[in-house]
């Protein structure tokens, strides 16, 4: 992925809808005396929604994208017709994606994963029609209610995340190689420490039609939860990886020992530097499902049980250059991705002045008001008279 392209950080306006008006109408028609009120209520304003969405790895697409506007609620209309909801805007955005309020900055929420839903701004309610004002001692209410107005506010947008499963190794363990062989992503390998010097991204494809993310992070190297080396700048995009890849080769130079003992011994205090390392910069990331790749097993044939036992984490032996290991690794690394579960949020926001059904009764019950409801509550005294003689024998 070009590096131009690799846009974590957008700043956008957004407003939802305006809830539609409520209608006030009374009915109207031949021979219907006293119809009533039939006024319909307004729509709901368009919401404005996040939702995260696996298959985005960048907000690359939100980048010109400067307003981001929900349509209104139509009115409401006679015989109780109800106005036309607004068009809710959903923003999608890669899982791992923090939201903050584009003033103060202060955070809102995160987009953890896939099909994740989070309503930012609520659309209006729709209005009342007078019909829902009716009631026995005012039946021809002449007022309907507003629609809720919309709300707006700037926010900013930044990616935390870059995949799925971050890659966790020491320089020259063999991550770009590894990626390069699983994805269709071309990262720089050599046999020198700090190839890599932005994170790279590749999509693997599993099975039918299923695919995850993979980051190689640039080396992390002793000492980085410190601040030492390239590691600390991006030990902040492991945070959110879903899946941690530790990446130990079998073999590190050519000096090493092949002695299966020694490399047990090596692997393991490898492993373990990694670990303190991760621990050091932020405790909850030993939380996250981890494995172990044991790397370049082309090299050195190695028994994983005795290492799986005393680590305590599945250990595959893989080797990118004969391809030994990698679809079980890769199977594996899908098995621990697919115990993420969806979820829906609502983030709660400050109430907006909302106009209640007995405040407007109040306000609008005038003298005037009361004459019509009086006038109109008075019966039609039946004239008896003209139904003597059918059906009634006196
Ligand atoms: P990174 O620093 O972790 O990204 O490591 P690289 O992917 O750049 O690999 C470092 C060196 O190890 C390169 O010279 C690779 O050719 C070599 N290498 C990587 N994977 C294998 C493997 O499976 N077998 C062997 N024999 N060499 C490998
Ligand atoms: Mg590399």
């Amino acid at each position: 992925m070009p590096s131009g392209n690799f846009i974590d950080y957008v700043r956008l306006y957004c407003r939802s809808g305006k809830g539609g008006a409520g209608c006030m109408h009374l009915h109207r028609a031949k021979y219907v005396p006293k119809g009533g009120p039939d006024g319909g209520d307004g729509g709901r304003g368009g919401h404005v929604i996040l939702e995260g969405n696996r298959n985005l790895w960048t907000l690359l697409h939100l980048k010109y994208q400067k307003h981001i506007l929900a349509t209104d609620g139509g009115h409401g209309g006679q015989s109780r017709s109800f106005g036309k909801d607004g068009e809710d805007k959903i923003i999608q955005v890669p899982c791992g994606t923090v939201v903050y309020d584009g003033d103060t900055g202060e955070w809102l929420a995160e987009i953890k994963e896939d099909k994740q839903r989070i309503v930012l701004l609520k659309g209006g309610r729709g209005g009342l029609g007078n019909w829902h004002f009716r009631s026995a001692t005012n039946q021809t209410p002449r007022y309907a209610q507003p629609g809720e107005p919309a709300q707006e506010r700037n926010i900013v947008l930044q990616l935390k995340v870059l995949a799925d499963v971050g890659l966790v190794g020491f320089p020259n363990a063999g991550k770009s190689t590894l990626l390069s062989v699983v994805s269709a992503a071309k990262p720089e390998i050599a046999d020198y420490p700090f190839t890599t010097l932005t994170p790279q991204l590749g999509i693997v494809a599993v099975r039918d039609n299923c695919s995850f993310c993979m980051a190689d992070i640039p080396g992390i190297i002793e000492g980085a939860s410190e601040g030492k080396g390239l590691g600390l700048r991006f030990l902040r995009h492991i945070e959110r990886n879903a899946v941690l890849l530790f990446m130990v080769p079998v073999i590190s130079n050519a000096t090493d020992s092949t002695d299966p003992r020694d490399c047990i011994q090596r692997i393991e205090k490898e492993y373990r530097i990694l670990l303190a390392e991760l621990e050091k910069y932020n405790p909850e990331l030993l939380t996250k499902a981890r494995l172990l790749a044991l790397t370049k097993c082309d090299l050195l044939t190695i028994d994983t049980q005795t290492l799986q036992e005393k680590l305590d984490i599945p250990v595959f032996c893989i080797s990118s250059v004969t391809g030994l290991g990698i679809a079980e690794l890769k199977d594996a690394l899908w098995n621990e991705l697919q115990k993420e579960q969806n979820q829906v949020i609502e983030i709660s926001h400050a109430p907006i002045d909302v106009i209640h059904r007995d405040e407007d009764d109040a306000d609008l019950t005038t003298e005037e008001e009361q004459h019509t409801i009086y006038l109109n509550e008075v019966e039609e005294e039946w004239d008896l008279s003209k139904y003597k003689g059918i059906g009634w024998d006196e």
